[in-house]
């Protein structure tokens, strides 16, 4: 059974296809790859960048609650040498609090937290009692103190710093105290609130618990934060690393502790900040390499077209080669590269020999080789394409006379030089549309499409005249006599006309020889 031939994939496709994917994995990796490298930097340079924000902040944070407490202890001992007089108390808390924006209020109270002295007057608390939790607090201790910030009934979120008041027996007197108003203008504010970062970044504090105590959005004062961070808090002092929220939000964090409070500095960043000069850098060189990617494909495909373009025209010229039986076309295919030149050099070789083998082996089959005419099996073939294409024709059958006297005579070699030499004749006198046979030995058939009986006969005569004045290569001339019949409807088939003109022959021969006879006569 025949083997059904699947489709293939051509050449160029295979070619440009495998070259394009591996382009497009390469820059597809080295994109990859360096987003990655990129985003890798960029998040451990945030690590470190924020751990030195954080430490600064502390730091400065530190600095501002230390010189406030020392801001403090000095009008502390001054208050303490005038306990009694009141108006060096308010000098004192209006010093206080307008002095370099330390502290939005400041307060003097007695042991029984009634204000003294306040700064500034509109508050309006002078003589009352102070009842906020950091007042609270700042008189049990009775020492330097920073309250956690805290939410007054006000709405406001304040640090109570403060310093104990003792007369000359060391007894308590009281305290003196500056409020910071944690988002309102102050130095503390300035240096938490603002931040180099004006995006989804955020700082804050948390007190050692892990509770929120200052954030720019007051609503998350109060929050505990993740127990991720206290976990990161207690390994040490100051730190980076990264972590995950409960909303599955990944952020950069720096952290530092301030040692005047016990608070931590914490600076939280996104990931997706942190990642987005990565995304913007590997778009970047992605676009930029976009012209050159395509340039390379164009490149590609062409390069692919000029390797493959020799293989299709060798296939495609072999086989019209097997048609046309010439290798010209091949010869001519250009190959600029080895593989494809030997592959030429090699086709043009074989498809030459097996043409040349073709060519003879099929005269060996068609031919009679002594007489180049046609053989028998030839003539049959003939014959029956005629009788089913409805052609009419004549046949002329002829053989020498005497045949045997010439090869007794002269020998067989010079009988075969006779054969030749006949054969030459038949084919003067047949004309381009008749098929001339050796029919076997030195008998000979010629076939005449669309011929009568009558002129294949005078074909006949002219051939068999000039044989008779002729001197063959034996030196001695030879004649011939010959049957002529032809297809019709008594006989109309090969066999048939084939045999008529045999019997003619036999006819001629009883006549005498060196003659022609026909079917249709009576010689
Ligand atoms: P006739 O006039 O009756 O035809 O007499 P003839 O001698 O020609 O008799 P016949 O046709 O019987 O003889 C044919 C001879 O032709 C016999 C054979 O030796 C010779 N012959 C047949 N084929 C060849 C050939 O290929 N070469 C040579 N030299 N002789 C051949
Ligand atoms: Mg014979
Ligand atoms: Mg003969």
């Amino acid at each position: 059974m025949k083997e059904v031939e699947k489709k293939k994939i051509k050449l160029k496709y295979l070619m440009s296809g495998l070259m394009l994917v591996g382009f497009i994995v390469i820059i597809a990796f080295g994109l990859i790859s360096g987003y990655k490298v990129i985003k890798a930097s960029l998040l451990e340079e945030a690590l470190s960048n924020n751990e030195v924000y954080a430490k600064k902040l502390a730091h400065t944070a530190d600095q501002f609650l230390i010189d406030s407490q020392d801001t403090l202890a000095y009008s502390a001992d001054i208050i303490e040498q005038n306990l009694n007089n009141d108006g060096i108390l308010s000098e004192e808390a209006r010093r206080l609090q307008e002095q370099a924006n330390s502290f939005n209020s400041a307060v003097v109270v007695n042991p029984e937290r009634e204000v003294l002295a306040v700064s500034p007057k509109s508050i309006n608390v002078k003589d009352k009692v102070l009842d906020s939790s950091g007042a609270r607090e700042a008189n049990r201790a009775q020492r330097p103190n920073i309250t956690n910030p805290y939410v007054t009934i006000t709405g406001k979120l304040v640090v109570f710093i403060s310093h104990p008041l003792f007369d000359e027996h060391n007894i308590y007197q009281g305290l003196v105290a500056g409020t910071l108003y944690l988002q309102d203008q102050n130095a503390f504010y300035d240096i938490l609130g603002k931040h180099p970062y004006e995006d989804e970044s955020s700082v804050y504090v948390i007190d050692k618990e892990g509770e929120i105590i200052f954030h720019k959005d007051i609503d998350r004062v109060g929050e505990q934060v993740d127990d991720e961070i206290i976990t990161q808090l207690q390994q040490s002092d100051t730190g980076a690393f990264r972590m995950t929220d409960e909303h599955k939000k990944r952020y950069v964090t720096g952290y530092s502790k301030l040692e005047a409070a016990d608070w931590y500095v914490i600076l939280q960043r996104p990931h997706e900040l942190v990642e987005a000069p990565a995304k913007w850098v590997v778009q970047r060189i992605g676009l930029t390499t976009m012209p050159f990617f395509v340039l390379m494909i164009i490149i590609t495909l062409y390069a692919t077209l000029r390797i493959v373009r020799p293989i299709h025209l060798l296939a495609q010229y072999t086989e019209e080669s097997l048609e046309s039986k010439s290798v010209d076309k091949l010869k001519n295919v250009p190959s600029f590269y080895d593989e494809a030149q030997s592959l030429k050099r090699s086709l043009v070789r074989t498809l030459s020999t097996l043409h040349s083998q073709v060519a003879f082996f099929q005269s060996q089959a068609v031919l009679d080789p002594l007489t180049g005419l046609t053989n028998r099996r030839t003539m049959d073939d003939m014959l029956q394409n005629w009788g089913e294409n409805n052609i009419s024709y004549a046949v002329i059958m002829l053989d020498l006379d005497h045949f045997k006297r010439v090869n007794d005579t002269y020998g067989h070699a010079v009988g075969d030089e006779v054969l030749q030499y006949l054969a030459e004749k038949i084919k003067f006198h047949a004309r381009t549309q008749d098929v001339c046979c050796r029919y076997g030995g030195e008998e000979f058939i010629i076939l005449l499409p669309h011929t009568t009986v009558e002129e294949a006969f005078h074909i006949a005569e002219s051939l068999r005249e000039d044989l008779a004045q002729t001197v063959s290569p034996c030196g001695d001339v030879v004649t011939m006599s010959a049957g002529v019949a032809e297809i019709s409807e008594t006989a109309d088939a090969p066999e048939r006309v084939i045999e008529l003109a045999d019997r003619a022959l036999y006819r001629a021969k009883e006549a005498g020889r060196n003659r022609t006879c026909t079917s249709k006569d009576e010689c």
